[in-house]
């Protein structure tokens, strides 16, 4: 596909390095002397670490696909950018503002650098939200037309970013014409839909009621009784859902789908959920998308423990799942301190998935807001971000995370308009009223104060994100877990075949002094050369390090970190 660029990584490297990527008191990332080398075995090839693990580096970047290496941004078109002054953000807003998502110039670091979109629903809806739709092959009027998405695919894949659209295959709004038909028992519609005659008395997990009556029947909703589940072991609904694929691949040119409520399409019996007809429908419809488009990306909501939600990528269905195992793991490691749950969550992900087959990301449009959940406290939410960005899914940044966006539920408090500058009442969103009321904070919480502050939130992601985008060992890197001397303290490398990037975060609530770390075997070997990639405090307690005879070390010194600080380091072996 000619649309996707790659960023020039030596031009992005050199950006970081001109603006400096440690926004705090290190001006300058700051090389570490090392000790000369002690004896231990010189199998090092020139240039590139000694591999002790032959079989631990992940595929090479030819090999994978497109999505493997992105930065994705959920955006709610509607709480994005308001191009006309109705209040609803649209997707005309959302083209004008592309250039702070990223610009497409490497040179430039005042974008924030994610390479990928996901678009919550954008077709017909009678809902804010838009997850009960009335029409598929039809844009929501509230956001513009279908020449306004193909502009928005236009210069997003202009920018190097792709997008993928949600795709609600699950159900339908009950306003669908579909299922105005289907009320009417024996019409053309009927069994696009799940219909009893008598009423099945089964209740979803909340204890909810799943079966709605109308008139003498009752039809099945697991959500609620606004959006009838489709019947899509119906012949006719599938294809008309291939039909829906079809049109958004080919037509408006969107590169995947993020399937919403993947793990609920086909119920059987008081089995709602997971079933092996769901999973086999899926891995035939992602045969046919992929018939349309080879490179088209699956990933779906399958919110379950990670053993359930990686099947779906162990055994064909999508290609990712969102790993909320570990989103909530990662939460609340940061704000309880905790890094073995951490790890466990880590190590579980690792083992469950296929490689490259998770989406990580810290909460999405149905959570209370990072923010909140990590206390509203801003060294968390950077401890927060440097975990989602330099571990080892395909990270998800939900918009407004980056700045600190604050809500709890109800649902509309997690999706406010975004605030672009402190100017009430719109709040650089729009330029009348916001269609809901701006979230708590955002006098100081939003990009244009956090853009000229080097020590914000947002500072901190555009930093991670390009440390990312010019370390392939951060994108597809292996992930080993590294022993700290220090409790609080979580560490790992990410390794591949050309670079080693350890990352060290205390997530305890108090300052660590003669923090050590060990890595009883690995990768590694001779003596290397440690370069301070991004820094909260001061690095200069970074030692040197020197591998041991079984590819880790023994005791490297990392010196002092503050409640909640990040150490980001790049491991190259020292010159012969
Ligand atoms: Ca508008």
């Amino acid at each position: 596909m000619t649309h996707r660029p790659r960023r020039p990584i030596a031009a992005i490297l050199l950006a970081i390095l001109v603006a400096g990527c440690a926004p705090t008191s290190s001006p300058k990332p700051s090389a570490v002397d090392v000790a000369p080398s002690d004896g231990t075995p010189s199998a090092s090839v020139a240039g590139l670490p000694c591999d002790a693990t032959p079989a631990s580096s992940g595929p090479s970047s030819a090999e994978s696909p497109w999505w493997r290496d992105r930065v994705f941004y959920e955006v709610f078109v509607r709480s994005f950018a308001d191009s006309d002054g109705d209040g609803i953000g649209d997707l005309r807003g959302l083209t004008e503002r592309l250039d702070y998502l990223n610009d497409g110039d490497p040179a430039t670091s005042d974008d924030l650098g994610v390479t990928a979109l996901w678009l919550m629903p954008v077709a017909e809806s009678p809902s804010y939200h838009g997850y009960d739709v009335t029409d598929y092959d039809v844009i929501e009027p509230d956001y513009g037309t279908a020449e306004d998405f193909r502009a928005l695919m236009t210069a997003a894949h202009e920018r190097g970013i792709d997008v993928v659209v949600d795709l609600v295959l699950n159900h339908t709004s009950v306003d669908h014409p579909w299922f105005q038909d289907a009320r009417t028992p024996g019409s053309a519609h009927d069994d696009w839909y799940v219909w009893s005659d008598t009423e099945p008395h089964v209740s979803g997990p909340g204890g909810n009621e799943v079966w709605h009556r109308d008139g003498d029947r009752w039809y099945y909703g697991y959500f609620w009784e606004g959006m009838p589940d489709l019947n899509v072991e119906n012949p006719a609904v599938t294809a008309a859902l291939d039909g829906v694929a079809a049109y958004w691949l080919q037509d408006l040119g969107v590169d995947g789908f993020r399937l919403d409520a993947a793990k609920h399409l086909i119920e059987d019996g008081s089995t709602l959920e997971n079933t092996p007809q769901t999973k086999a429908w899926l891995q035939g419809f992602r045969d046919r998308v992929e018939a349309i488009d080879p490179d088209a990306l699956l990933v779906g909501e399958v919110w379950d423990a990670t053993s359930v939600s990686s099947e779906y990528v162990r055994d064909g269905a999508l290609d990712m799942t969102f790993a909320f195992g570990l989103a909530g793991s990662t939460i609340s490691g940061v704000r309880f301190g905790d890094p073995a749950s951490l790890a466990v969550a880590q190590a579980e992900v690792d083992a469950a998935y296929p490689e490259g087959g998770f989406a990580s990301f810290l909460t999405n449009h149905d959570q209370d807001r990072s923010f909140d959940q990590l206390g509203r406290d801003g060294p968390s939410a950077k401890a927060a971000a440097t975990l989602l960005l330099t571990g080892n899914g395909v990270p998800f940044v939900y918009y407004g995370e980056e700045i600190g966006l604050r809500g709890r539920k109800p649902d509309e408090r997690i999706r406010t308009p975004l605030a672009w500058d402190a100017n009430p009442p719109g709040y650089g969103f729009t330029s009348g009223t916001p269609w809901e009321a701006m979230a708590e904070g955002v006098d100081t919480a939003n990009i244009a104060a956090e853009t000229s502050d080097p020590t914000s939130l947002l500072s901190r992601y555009r930093a991670l994100i390009a440390l990312r985008t010019a370390h392939p060992a951060l994108r597809d890197g292996e992930l080993i877990p590294v022993e700290s001397s220090v409790p609080g303290v979580y560490a790992y490398l990410r390794h591949d075949t050309t670079e080693t990037v350890a990352v060290v975060i205390n997530l305890s609530k108090t300052p660590v002094s003669d923090v050590s770390l060990r890595l009883e075997s690995g990768p590694l070997c001779g003596s290397m050369t440690a370069t301070t990639l991004l820094a909260d405090g001061d690095a200069d307690g970074v030692g040197p390090l020197a591998g041991n005879a079984t590819g880790g070390f023994d005791a490297w010194a990392i010196g002092s970190l503050a409640a909640r600080d990040s150490l980001i380091v790049s491991i190259e072996p020292s010159a012969p």
